[in-house]
């Protein structure tokens, strides 16, 4: 787990071993709101660090719908049944079909709670005392969205399985497309200032800045 401080939001990266996938927890210093990206497997991981800091998670915040991403959703929902899951409005069908979100054609079917708000692109919202804007960006999964965080430093922005520091997303997926995928990254990541922070879903963190000088699949 590793802990950065940008003005008075904090992200705390929560690792979920079996798909190396990473959970964020994110919070407003002096607000005991927070906001959940992305649970996967081991949600006993995130649900102790939240307990551990004194949180309430006001919602689950899913880039997209695949099982690595949204396994521990009941097991949040469980202890805290007041949080509301987001998902783009073209995945939410992934949450409740174990064929859809690739559990059962890997072998282990999961499927988890509906979701409360269906999300677009260009959607605002204010959670936790955060403001946050939805940008949809599809080729990875057909509904993926990615949330961009502005605050008073740096912006952030959680990726899922978009973009990963030198690398992008898979894109051989029955609702996925490559070049759909490497449009949408230009137009709605690349665009984006070069110093914002990208959480990835899965990897190092890494900036737009170093992703479009670099990445060699843009
Ligand atoms: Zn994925």
């Amino acid at each position: 787990m590793s802990e950065k401080i940008f003005s008075e939001i904090i992200v705390e990266t929560i690792l979920s071993v079996p798909f190396q996938e990473n959970g964020y927890l994110i919070y407003q210093l002096g607000n005991q709101d927070c906001l959940i990206v992305d649970p996967g497997f081991e949600p006993e991981k995130i649900i102790e660090r939240v307990k551990n800091k004194g949180l309430n998670p006001v919602a689950i915040l899913v880039t997209h719908g695949h099982a690595d991403h949204i396994a521990g959703i009941d097991a949040l929902r469980t202890v805290w049944n007041n949080c509301k899951i987001y998902i783009g409005e073209e995945e939410k069908e992934k949450l409740i079909d174990a064929e859809q979100n690739l559990s059962a054609p890997f072998g282990f079917a999961i499927t988890v709670a509906p979701a409360d708000v269906l999300l677009r692109d260009g959607d605002k919202l204010d959670l936790a005392g955060i403001s946050i804007e939805v940008r949809h960006v599809p080729g990875h999964s057909k509904g993926h969205v990615v949330y961009f965080l502005r605050t008073n430093s740096k912006p952030i922005l959680f990726t899922g399985d978009v973009i990963f520091k030198q690398s992008i997303g898979r894109n051989d997926f029955p609702d996925g497309n490559p070049a759909i995928q490497i449009e949408a990254i230009r137009s709605q990541i690349l665009s984006l200032p070069d110093e914002t922070i990208i959480y990835a879903g899965h990897g190092q963190t890494t900036t737009v800045g170093t992703e479009r000088q670099t990445n060699p699949y843009l």
